[in-house]
């Protein structure tokens, strides 16, 4: 962990105070530049359209999901929840992109018949369209997602190793050749390839892989694709990582030599991690042995619901800064998990009662992770224009029960 020195922004310093804790705070400014170099790099690096598509899962907070609608993306969805959630936001069916392992076979013709893009993930999918073909539904197109060996290409860089990427139909084994053959059979046009990986490293040589996977795809079926969708795994303003316009011109170069079809990305993290931090205040402070240990109002659940090995860089709102400190001081949150320690201050400052401290680069799987144990969902503010704005109320106990039986 490191400790970051306070914004350039004293506004933003004096009108911390004022926040009511735990909460996330949505820094506009960081996400708008985020979002439009993003954008800018994709446009002018690929040669083709570029459609750009959120990844909701990734953060489901409706006032991002509508903030990128208003920016032009569209939605990107892996269940049959977040596709009702797209709709009720304001997306049309024809602004969302239904992807994940498990479609539900109402949304996933609701889907198709709404012109959505659908990438099909399993033969059961399949089946289904094959169930509820007949003449009026002879125009649907979708993609396939593709799987292959990325682990001996790049090994060591994917999640599940030798294991196997769990996702999409296998080219090795033959079932891809097989679900094109009888997509074929059944007069479905296979228009898109879907080559989505979350990778440990996210880098060029997996985006490499990927897109030439593609490319052989497309010479091997001769397929007349309508888009390439890469899928989303980026890094965004990460220091000493690739920018996206590396992740653009790595995808390009195997298209060189075809039409370039549209292509679709599907960004979440690279775009919300770094806007978004999470803002605690100390509540007390002990010496259990010869350690410090420093509560906070807030926890792990909020910020590292998986309890990964992340140290985040924090900033501390207090008095002692730059006091001199000899001992470590471990930060630990508000539920009874023993390992429910956030991170720890070795530095020069010395943190007291009342002092805020704040992670950062905490906006990616973590809200939209965090489960309802012991306290309930923090409260969101969005920083613009030199003011905080409430975009999500702290969920208390009424919340909580709504919708709940209790017992006579
Ligand atoms: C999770 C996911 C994404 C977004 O991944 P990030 O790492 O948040 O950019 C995009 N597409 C699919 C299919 C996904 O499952």
């Amino acid at each position: 962990m490191g400790i970051v020195s306070l914004s350039t922004d004293t506004n933003y310093d004096a009108l911390i105070n004022s926040l009511s804790t735990p909460c996330y705070i949505i820094d506009r400014v960081r996400l708008d530049t985020n979002v439009e170099k993003l954008i800018r790099d994709f446009d002018a690096t690929w040669p083709g359209n570029v459609r750009y598509s959120y990844s909701i899962k990734t953060n489901s907070l409706p006032w991002i999901v509508t903030y990128m609608k208003k920016l032009g993306f569209r939605a990107e969805v892996v269940s049959d929840q977040e596709y009702r959630l797209a709709r009720k936001l304001g997306f049309n069916k024809g602004e969302i992109v239904y992807n994940g392992p498990a479609k539900g076979e109402n949304i996933l013709i609701e889907s198709l018949n709404g012109g959505g893009i659908v990438n099909l993930d399993n033969f059961s999918e399949i089946e289904i369209l094959q169930h509820y073909i007949d003449a009026r539904t002879r125009d649907w197109k979708v993609g396939l997602r593709y799987n292959f060996d990325l682990e001996s290409v790049c090994p060591g860089e994917t999640i599940a190793g030798e294991n196997r990427g769990r996702f999409g139909f296998c080219i090795e084994n033959g079932d891809f050749d097989a679900a094109i053959k009888k997509l074929r059979s059944l007069g479905v046009k296979v228009v898109g390839l879907h080559g989505h990986n979350s990778t440990k490293t996210k880098s060029l040589k997996v985006f490499s892989a990927i897109a030439q996977t593609a490319r052989g795809l497309i010479d091997r079926y001769d397929l007349q694709l309508e888009y390439f969708d890469i899928g989303g795994g980026f890094f965004g303003d990460k220091p000493g990582k690739p920018p996206y316009k590396e992740y653009a011109e790595t995808i390009s170069r195997p298209f060189e030599g075809i039409n370039y079809v549209t292509l679709i990305i599907e960004p979440g993290a690279s775009l919300i991690s770094s806007p978004i931090s999470y803002l605690t205040t100390v509540r007390n402070i002990r010496r259990n042995g010869d350690k410090q240990f420093v509560t906070v109002d807030g926890s792990n659940i909020h910020i590292n619901p998986m309890m990964h090995d992340i140290k985040f860089d924090i900033r501390v709102f207090g008095n002692k800064q730059g006091a001199s400190c000899g001992f470590k001081q471990t930060i630990c949150g508000f539920t009874c998990i023993e390992m429910d320690r956030m991170g720890e201050i070795t530095g020069n400052c010395l943190v007291e009662i009342g002092d805020r401290i704040e992670f950062l680069n905490c906006g990616s799987y973590s809200m939209a992770l965090s489960p309802l144990f012991i306290g309930y969902f923090p409260a969101v503010y969005v920083y613009e224009n030199r003011r905080f704005q409430c975009v999500r109320k702290q969920w208390t106990e009424d919340e909580f029960i709504q919708k709940c039986e209790v017992a006579e």
